[in-house]
C-alpha cells in the first residue's frame, strides 16, 4: 500500500505518516471532524528511491563537507535532481491518483504537505526545509509529492542533519494529501484560557479562509465563553479583507470585505455551540488544552489543526501545516525566521487573551511587537526630553527612540511605541524588563499618531489601533505574569539563567525562579546617572562613581543571592553618551557600533575602568561571592590578557572570582582557545552582536531588520565550534543575547551541549520547558 488514508493512521503511526500525517490521522479516528485525505507513506518515498535505484547515488552526493558551500549547493542540487528526475512507476503513479479520485468530488483541490519522520531532528520545522503546496490538482499532484520528498535535500536540510549528526539515509518523509476547505468562516479557538487555563474558551473569527487571522492580516472578531454557563462575550471587530480562493486561478487572493459585512459578527449562536462542543471533544480526547484551527462551510465545522497550548515548539511548524490546511500560506512561519516576530498563533493567542472592551480596532501604525501584551491609553507624543514630564501614569510613550533616562518615564507608561530599533534596541530591551508592552521600528508613529489621541497597543501582534480596547484595570502584574505557572520549575541540567538590564527590574527577573543572572549590563546604571562616566567622576568623585555601581549591581546580587549574577562591565555605544551631559567631549563615530566601547575602551581609559572595577572589589569585601565578571567586545587573547592585569591592578584575584568574556565578535569565537588559555572561566555568546558584526548588519537599522538572522548558519556554525573547543578545555558556556529567548535557538545549544542559557524576563519559563523537552529527547535517544 503506497498510501493510507487518515481514518487508518493513529499517532502511533509516526514512522510510516510522519508526525503531521499521525497527528491528522489521530483526529480523524477520534471522529472529529477532520477534511478527508490520505498520506502518501514514508516507505513509499523509500521504496521509490531504492526500486529506481538512486538511494546509493542520492545519499553519496550529500554526504559532503557542508562547510563548503559550493560542495553543498552541488550536493543540494544533484540529490534533488535526482529524485525530481526519476519517473513515477507506473503502479505508484495510479494508486496516488485513484486515491485522490476518491477525495471530494474526485476533482477537488487538495494541500500537499510534507511530513518528515525524521521526528528525532530538534524540530522539523526547525531548518524550515519541508515543502508544502496548495490548491493543487490532479494535474501537478505527482510533481508535487516529488517535490516535497526533494525537500528533504536542500541546502539547508543536508546542512542541519550534517551538524546533528543524524544519517542522512535515516531520514524519510511522507507527503499528507488533504482536501482543502473552502471557508467561508475561520478562525481559531484555545479550549481555555491560553495563559490561566481557567474553563474560558477564546475563539477568534473572521471571512474567508484562515490565513487572513492567523497572519494578523485582519482583526478577528473575539468570543470568549465560559465553558460552565454558556455565557458569551463577544467582541465584534472591524473585517476589512477577507482571504479566498480564486475560482479561476485556484489560488488564495486577499479581497475586500462589502461594507455591510464588515461589522457584522461572524458566528451566531449556534456556530459557537458547535465549535464548544468541538473544543471539549477535543480537549477530553488529548486530556489538555489544546489550540485548534478550524473552519466552517455551509452548515459543516472543519477541524484543521489541533496541538496543546502550552507547548511552544510545535506552535511554529505545526502552526503553518493548520494555515496551509485552511488554505493559506506559510502565514505562520514568523517564529521561525529568526526576526523575533513572533508566529501568528502567538500573535492570535495574546491578543485572544488580552483583548476586552471595544474600539474601532483600526489598525493606525505597525511595528515589531518586542515586548508583549496589549494595553489602551492616551499617546504622548515625547520628541525632547522636556516632554517626558507629560508622561503619566497609564499614558503610551511614543518617540523616536529610547534613552537610557526616559526609563522613570517607561516605567510610568503603559505601552511604548517608536519609529526606530529592533527587537535588540534599547527600547525593546528596556520595555521587556519593565513587563511594558511595546512596538519598535513603526517609522511613522510619531507623525501618524497624535497627542493625546487614544489608542490600544498589541505588543504581541506590532499594531497600533485605534481607540480603547482594554480595561486599564484587567491589565496584569508584570511581577506576577512570569511567575512559573506550575508549582515545579522543571529540572534541566542546562542551566537557564534571566537577562537584566535595568536593577529595578531585578525583583521580577527572581520571580522567574531563573538559575541566576547570564547577563547584568551596568550601561543603565551608569547611564541613568544622565552624565558620561567622566563627567560624573568629575563632578562627583571617583568614590560616588564606585558607589552608584555597587549599589546597582548589589540589589540585583542580593535579589538572586546565592545564585550567580554574572555583571558585566561598561560597554555603552558613543552615540549613547553623547545624549547625556558630558556627551559633547565623546569622539565623534562615523559608526559607533564599530567604535569606541566596550573592552576597548576600557582598556583606553583604564583611570575609568579601574572605579568600575573597585565596585566589584568592594562587592567580594562584602561577601558577595555570588557576582562574577563578564568583559564586554573582546576580539582576541591580548583584551583578555590585559582587563585580566586591570583586575589584579584593581585587588581582585581572578584565580578566586569567576570572570569570563562576550562572544560577540567572529575574531572572539575563532580565537576562543587562546581566551580558554588566558583563563577565562565561561565564555557566553552576545548573539545580538554577534550576529550584526558576522552578517554586517547593523542591529539598530530597521531597514535591515529582516536580515537580523540569528539562526543563520554562519552564526549557528561560530556557535557550535565555540562551544566544542570550550567544553574541551573545561569553560563554561552561556548565550546572553535575544536569542536566547527563542525556542530554535534554544532547541540547537541544548543539543550542542551549552552550559547555560540565559532569556529574556519574560521567555524564561518557555525556555524552561524547551530546554527539558530537548534534554529528554537526547536521554531517549541514548537509550533507543
Ligand atoms: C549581545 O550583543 O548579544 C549582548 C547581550 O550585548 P548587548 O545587547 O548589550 O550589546
Ligand atoms: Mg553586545
Amino acid at each position: 500500500m503506497a498510501v493510507l488514508w487518515l481514518d487508518e493512521i493513529s499517532a502511533g503511526d509516526l514512522e510510516k505518516v510522519g508526525g503531521k500525517g499521525a497527528s491528522l490521522g489521530e483526529l480523524t479516528g477520534a471522529g472529529l471532524p477532520v477534511p478527508p485525505g490520505f498520506v502518501v507513506t514514508a516507505g513509499t518515498y523509500r521504496s521509490f528511491i531504492e526500486e529506481a535505484e538512486i538511494d546509493e547515488e542520492l545519499f553519496d552526493a550529500v554526504d559532503v563537507d557542508v562547510d563548503d558551500s559550493s560542495a553543498l549547493a552541488e550536493a543540494a542540487d544533484r540529490a534533488q535532481e535526482l529524485i525530481l528526475e526519476t519517473p513515477f512507476p507506473d503502479e505508484l503513479r495510479e494508486e496516488i491518483l485513484e486515491s485522490y479520485g476518491e477525495v471530494g468530488d474526485g476533482e477537488a483541490f487538495v494541500a500537499v504537505r510534507s511530513s518528515a519522520t525524521a521526528e528525532d531532528l530538534p524540530d522539523a520545522s526547525f531548518a524550515g526545509q519541508q515543502e508544502t503546496f496548495l490548491n493543487v490538482t490532479e494535474e501537478d499532484l505527482l510533481d508535487r509529492v516529488r517535490e516535497c520528498w526533494a525537500s528533504l535535500f536542500t541546502q539547508r536540510a543536508i546542512y542541519y542533519r550534517q551538524e546533528q549528526g543524524f544519517d542522512h539515509s535515516a531520514v524519510n518523509i511522507a507527503v499528507v494529501v488533504q482536501q482543502m476547505v473552502d471557508a467561508e468562516k475561520s478562525g481559531v479557538m484555545f479550549t481555555s484560557h491560553p495563559s490561566t487555563g481557567d474553563p474560558t474558551m477564546i475563539i477568534e473569527a473572521a471571512w474567508g479562509l484562515g490565513e487572513a487571522v492567523v497572519s494578523g492580516a485582519v482583526s478577528p472578531d473575539n468570543y470568549v465563553v465560559d465553558r460552565e454557563d454558556r455565557d458569551v462575550d463577544v467582541t465584534v471587530a472591524e473585517k476589512k479583507v477577507k482571504h479566498e480562493k480564486d475560482e479561476a486561478t485556484g489560488e488564495t487572493v486577499e479581497r475586500e470585505v462589502p461594507q455591510d459585512k464588515r461589522n457584522e459578527r461572524v458566528l451566531s449562536d449556534e456556530e459557537i455551540g458547535a465549535l464548544m462542543d468541538l473544543g471539549e471533544r477535543v480537549e477530553d480526547h488529548y486530556g489538555e488544552p489544546q489550540d485548534v484551527e478550524w473552519a466552517i462551510v455551509g452548515s459543516d465545522v472543519y477541524m484543521l489543526q489541533s496541538r496543546p497550548i502550552t507547548t511552544i515548539d510545535e506552535s511554529a511548524g505545526d502552526g503553518a501545516d493548520a494555515a496551509d490546511a485552511a488554505g493559506s500560506a506559510d502565514a505562520a512561519a514568523g517564529l521561525t525566521d529568526g526576526s523575533g516576530v513572533q508566529s501568528a498563533e502567538e500573535q492570535t493567542a495574546a491578543s485572544s487573551a488580552g483583548a476586552s472592551g471595544s474600539s474601532s480596532g483600526e489598525v493606525l501604525v505597525d511595528g515589531l511587537g518586542s515586548s508583549p501584551g496589549r494595553v489602551s491609553g492616551p499617546a504622548k507624543i515625547v520628541t525632547k526630553l522636556d516632554d517626558l514630564a507629560k508622561v503619566g501614569e497609564g499614558d503610551v510613550i511614543v518617540t523616536e527612540m529610547t534613552m537610557p533616562d526616559m526609563v522613570p518615564a517607561m516605567k510610568r507608561a503603559s505601552g511604548i511605541v517608536t519609529d526606530e530599533g529592533g527587537m535588540t534596541s534599547h527600547a525593546a530591551i528596556v520595555s521587556r524588563e519593565l513587563g511594558v508592552p511595546a512596538i519598535v521600528g513603526t517609522t511613522n508613529a510619531t507623525t501618524v499618531l497624535e497627542d493625546g489621541q487614544v489608542v490600544t497597543l498589541d505588543g504581541d501582534k506590532g499594531s497600533v489601533l485605534e481607540g480603547e480596547e482594554v480595561d486599564p484595570e484587567e491589565e496584569t502584574e508584570p511581577v506576577e505574569e512570569v511567575r512559573p505557572q506550575s508549582p515545579v520549575k522543571p529540572m534541566t541540567a542546562t542551566e537557564v539563567k534571566v537577562n537584566v538590564s535595568i536593577p529595578e527590574a531585578a525583583e521580577r527577573a527572581a520571580a522567574t525562579g531563573a538559575d541566576g543572572v547570564g547577563l547584568l549590563r551596568t550601561e543603565h546604571m551608569i547611564l541613568s546617572l544622565n552624565q558620561t562616566p567622566e563627567k560624573f567622576i568629575e563632578e562627583n568623585g571617583t568614590d560616588a562613581y564606585t558607589k552608584e555601581l555597587v549599589e546597582g549591581i548589589r540589589g540585583v546580587a542580593d535579589e538572586f543571592y546565592p545564585r550567580p549574577v554574572r555583571v558585566r562591565t561598561l560597554d555603552a555605544p558613543t552615540d549613547e553618551f553623547r545624549q547625556l551631559e558630558g556627551g559633547a567631549d565623546e569622539p565623534e563615530e562615523h559608526n559607533p557600533m564599530l567604535g569606541y566601547r566596550g573592552i576597548r575602551r576600557s582598556l583606553d581609559r583604564q583611570d575609568v575602568f579601574a572605579h568600575e572595577l573597585e565596585a566589584f572589589r568592594r562587592l567580594y569585601e562584602m561577601g558577595y561571592d555570588n557576582v562574577e565578571i563578564m568583559l564586554p567586545l573582546v576580539n582576541d587573547a591580548e583584551d583578555v590578557y590585559r582587563a585580566k592585569e586591570c583586575m589584579k591592578e584593581a585587588g581582585i584575584d581572578p584565580e578566586k572570582r569567576k570572570w569570563g568574556a562576550m562572544i560577540e565578535t567572529p575574531a572572539a569565537a575563532l580565537s576562543v582557545e587562546e581566551l580558554a588559555e588566558a583563563g577565562i572561566d565561561f565564555a557566553s555568546f552576545g548573539t545580538n552582536d554577534l550576529t550584526q558584526y558576522t552578517l554586517a548588519v547593523d542591529r539598530n537599522n530597521e531597514n535591515v531588520a529582516d536580515r537580523f538572522d540569528e539562526l543563520h548558519p554562519a552564526v549557528l556554525r561560530l556557535i557550535g565550534d565555540v562551544i566544542e573547543t570550550c567544553r574541551e578545555h573545561g569553560v563554561d558556556t552561556s548565550i546572553c543575547g535575544q536569542a536566547g529567548s527563542k525556542p530554535e535557538m534554544v532547541q540547537f545549544l541544548a543539543n550542542e551541549g551549552i552550559t547555560s542559557i540565559s532569556a529574556n524576563i519574560d521567555a524564561v519559563r518557555d525556555v524552561q520547558h524547551e530546554v527539558k523537552r530537548v534534554e529528554q529527547k537526547l536521554l531517549l535517544d541514548s537509550v533507543r
